[in-house]
């Protein structure tokens, strides 16, 4: 998509299923064609259109500022310009805009047609770096994603960063799940330095347990 209609997917699929958000937005972009009318539209307009995304309310609140605030900043609805900027830089910009985080601001960046060579940090890649010690154990997602960028080969580009998201989203869905990780079906399991997380026999989740418990 282009870059302004991937932040908008980004921005409204905050803590939601993939499903319920592109079903929302999909939805978002039938009721509005150009984005541009957004600025004029009532969250109360917004709102029903997107829910059932979470916290349908913020997000219908927070959008037609956004679009306000990218329009008043660039003096038009148009995101093409990152495509050059430094990496850093691109990613300060997007993350001043009101309601756009760490995440969405990479999403915007690599899914979209600026293709920039930027790794995204969603819940699932969050949690898989941390237990395979891609980042620190108490890294909040800002320091997993610059650990996850220091660690990535220079050569890296748009593509290959895409795919490592969402094999490790993948993953993070299916294998390292949040509670009860099957990590006796794990490819991962002779490396990981955190095999047998999850819970004790009394269904307790636990904090980590050792290869040989
Ligand atoms: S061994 Fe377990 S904790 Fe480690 S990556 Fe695999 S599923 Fe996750």
């Amino acid at each position: 998509m282009d870059p302004v209609s991937q932040l908008i997917k980004a921005v409204i699929s905050g803590r939601t299923y993939d499903e319920v958000a592109w079903a929302a937005f999909i939805r978002l972009r039938a009721a509005f064609p150009n984005w541009a009318t957004l600025t004029l539209a009532d969250p109360s307009q917004i709102e029903p259109v997107i829910d059932p995304v979470t916290q349908a309310g913020d997000k219908a609140r927070r959008l037609p500022i956004l679009i306000r605030v990218i329009i008043l900043k660039r003096g038009a609805l148009n995101l093409d310009f990152l495509r050059d900027e430094p990496l850093h830089e691109a990613m300060e910009w997007l993350t001043r805009l009101p309601g756009v985080g760490i995440k969405a601001a990479a999403a915007t960046l690599n899914f979209s047609t600026l293709a920039r060579a930027v790794m995204t940090v969603d819940t699932h890649v969050h949690r898989v770096s941390r237990r395979l010690g891609l980042s620190a154990r108490g890294d909040d997602r800002e320091l997993a994603y610059d650990a996850l960028m220091e660690q990535a080969p220079a050569d890296w580009d748009a593509d290959r960063f895409f795919e490592l998201h969402w094999l490790m989203k993948a993953h993070g869905q299916s294998i390292c799940t949040h509670f009860d990780p099957a990590c006796d079906l794990c490819v991962l399991r002779e490396t990981c330095p955190r095999i047998g997380v999850g819970r004790d026999q009394e269904g307790e989740v636990v904090a980590f347990r050792s290869p040989d418990a």
